[in-house]
């Protein structure tokens, strides 16, 4: 782009100050913005003389008599002009609203007039609708006729509207801002990615989505402009990845068959063939000399942990320390408690414990760590603090990372002194939102559960039938099952007619299972009573925990086997798998129902299917992204998915990954894009992150 683009808008011709503030408001604000406004969609236009093969829902241009015309009054939307018009044939009729009254004297029965507009039907009549027109002299002959209605303008673009533009504005000053500008587009990609991913340049690409001769011309043009935003979004991405994998030499750990290979050989199972894939990926990093920031995802019970532990052991055997940093107190006892059972064979690997507030033991637990008697160090937030001491921390695992904010993510690996970092999560999300949010990261995905697991059985009912599910309670707890029952909300609120779990708890206790131990959770609880709460649950002194949604995080309770969730078609498609994933996680059949109340939308039906049909985290998640989109997807504006202007994440996978590749490749060879054919991309790099200096600096 040229810098005659980033010209104010007001320079334009035709755009005075009033359309000047109606364009702003629609945010284009220079040339370049309205040259990249590009359309929604587009219409075919038909040509035709006749009005009886014309036909609903298409638009036309057709040259027609002026019949007659008059204003009609319409309650409720004030003021209409109906006109009829006349093919010498057959006739039509056309309806304008905020019409000006100049428009009416020049509109005199027996004109022509040449149409363009959408055809509807409209009680049984059809009708031209708020078509634009144009006046053409009475005695114009057949020929010149003939000529209106050829035209090469077939397809025309729909453009995006804000209240106050309209389709011919913007119609009209598109193809102004071409005329006069189109000589300053300049090229934004180097023709070596051009010719390599065949890609049209930026100038033909433009004046195609403005003035398409084809539709298959338009993708093209479209993914072009894909391509490109996705490139630069991964570049800034790549640069990151390249100085965190780079800077600061890593360690080259070396494969020593000792902690790891008796930790293989006292596994009572082998690993799939997933954690095997996983392991390959984590060790190849973890021996050359870049250092690692690779992320694992898996879903619940797909076994992060195993493999993460063997890259910790990778790590002590190398002489190193291996931290992992877990987000809340519940999940670190139990991560503590798991490692130390799969290290019961090997004793002299000393594992430290370390949580936050003044505890007994915490001095003697920072001598450990300090000393390097502490070979695994597991803790919260607390491992953060100036006061830890690392003495050789070879390797970082985080756990459930994004609930660690970025900031977090980013300072840390120099808070531990730059080790390999092995990120965990357990939330699965598409693979394109997956290489967008982290683009700085390698990824590995466990995409296979351990062979024993039985998906959980998922049934949905309606509210009025809730009777036959409440009827198997009994039968679940005589069996020794503990049950889940989950609400959207803690407490009642006047507005919302949706059962609360302090409601729910109250009327099980009460009413409806008075002999059987009821508990309560939720997030305005305090965390001691919150942490005693499951403790009760853990050590099956409850047989049925009322909840909100506190329990989507980390808690193992394998002997929970059944799960009841009210309200099902209030919750997201994510949070419901999030949720279901509490069950099945011991070797009991497990199941869950879903509850649901009228009125139940077409979406939420949908979701309620989707979770009956599979247990498969991954494709939920892409279901979900299908049903929700990439904005909506997280429910906030900080997931770091960045507001794309040409790409829809839930088409363009492909792009993505060709645009990925080409952007890690560019900035491991040449990340300050010195070499002379990667000028036009530092140029362009420069332009979009100006504001972002640091980015620079990388
Ligand atoms: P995640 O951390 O991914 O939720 P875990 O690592 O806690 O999953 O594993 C869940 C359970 O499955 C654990 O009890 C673990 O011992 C077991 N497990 C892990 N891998 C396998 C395997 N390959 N075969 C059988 N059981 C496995
Ligand atoms: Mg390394």
């Amino acid at each position: 782009m040229n810098e005659n683009l980033s010209k104010d808008i007001r320079f334009l011709k035709g755009v005075g100050p009033q359309k000047a503030f109606k364009l702003k408001q629609a945010g284009i604000l220079t040339i370049a913005d309205l040259l990249l406004y590009i359309p929604r969609t587009y219409t075919e236009r038909e040509y035709c003389g006749k009005i009886e093969s014309m036909e609903p829902g298409k638009r036309y241009k057709i040259l027609l008599q002026l019949k007659s015309i008059k204003q009609i009054f319409i309650k409720g939307r004030g003021r209409q002009l109906r006109a009829i018009f006349t093919d010498g044939n057959k006739e039509i009729s056309a309806a304008w609203f905020n019409f000006q009254f100049w428009q009416l004297s020049r509109l005199q029965p027996g004109v022509k007039v040449l149409l363009e507009g959408e055809l509807r039907e409209y009680r049984n009549n059809l009708q031209l609708v708020h078509p634009a027109y144009e006046i053409v002299e009475e005695d114009i002959s057949r020929e010149e006729t003939a000529e209106y209605e050829k035209g090469d303008d077939r397809i025309i673009p729909v453009y995006p509207l804000t209240a106050e533009l309209n389709q011919n504005i913007l119609r009209k000053l598109i193809r102004q801002a071409y005329q006069d500008y189109q000589e300053f587009i300049s090229e934004t990609l180097p023709a070596g990615i051009l010719q390599k991913h065949l890609l049209l340049s930026l100038s033909d690409s433009i004046r195609i989505l403005h003035f398409p001769q084809s539709l298959k011309e338009i993708e093209t043009a479209r993914k072009r402009l894909v391509f490109e935003e996705l490139f630069y979004h991964q570049l800034m991405l790549a640069r990151l990845y390249r100085k965190n994998s780079t800077d600061n030499n890593g360690i080259s750990f070396e494969i020593k068959k000792k902690q790891t290979t008796r930790l293989k050989e006292s596994l009572s199972f082998t690993l799939t063939t997933a954690q095997k894939r996983v392991l390959r990926e984590i060790v190849a990093d973890m021996e050359s000399s870049r250092r690692m920031n690779r992320l694992l995802q898996g879903d619940v019970g797909s076994g992060k942990t195993i493999v993460a532990l063997f890259a910790m052991l990778l790590a002590i055997e190398n002489g190193y320390q291996a931290v992992m940093l877990v987000p809340t107190e519940i999940l670190a006892k139990q991560h503590f408690q798991t490692i130390t059972n799969l290290l019961a064979d090997q004793p002299e690997i000393v594992i430290s414990l370390l949580l936050g507030g003044k505890r007994k033991g915490s001095k003697e637990i920072l001598k450990d760590i300090a000393a390097g008697v502490s070979r695994i160090i597991i803790g919260t937030h607390a491992l953060l603090e100036q006061k830890v001491v690392f003495q050789r921390a070879g390797l970082v695992v985080i756990d459930e990372q994004q609930r660690f904010g970025v900031q977090q993510r980013a300072v840390l690996p120099a808070r531990i002194g730059n080790p390999d970092i092995l990120y965990l999560s357990a939330t699965p999300i598409p693979r394109s939102l997956a290489l967008t949010i982290y683009g700085d990261l390698d990824i590995s995905v466990l995409d296979e559960l351990p062979p024993f697991r039985k998906p959980v059985v998922t049934t949905q009912k309606t509210a009025d039938r809730k009777g036959e599910v409440y009827q198997k309670i009994p039968g679940y707890i005589r069996q020794g099952k503990q049950i889940y029952m989950v609400c959207p909300l803690i407490s009642e609120t006047e507005k919302l007619d949706l059962l609360d779990a302090e409601r729910l708890f109250r009327y099980l206790k009460d009413d409806v299972f008075p002999g059987y131990r009821i508990d309560l959770i939720h997030s305005r609880m305090k965390s001691a009573e919150k942490e005693a709460v499951m403790q009760r649950f853990q050590q099956r002194k409850t047989d049925i925990l009322v909840s909100t949604t506190v329990i989507e995080v980390g808690v193992d309770v394998p002997n929970a086997s059944v799960m009841i969730i009210e309200h099902a078609e209030r919750f997201g498609l994510s949070q419901l798998h999030q949720l279901r994933g509490r069950v099945g996680r011991g070797s009991d059949e497990s199941c869950c129902f879903l509850i649901a109340y009228k009125p139940v939308s077409a979406t939420a039906r949908k979701r309620l299917k989707i979770m009956t049909e599979t247990t498969d985290g991954f494709l939920i998640a892409e279901k979900d992204l299908e049903i929700r989109g990439p904005g909506e997807f997280f429910g906030t504006n900080q997931s770091g998915i960045p507001l794309f202007r040409f790409t829809d994440l839930r088409e363009d996978l492909e792009i993505l990954r060709l645009a990925r590749a080409e952007a890690r490749e560019i900035a491991l060879k040449d990340h300050t894009f010195s070499e002379p054919e990667n000028s036009i991309i530092r140029e362009q790099f420069r332009r979009l992150y100006r504001e972002k200096e640091k980015l620079f600096n990388y």
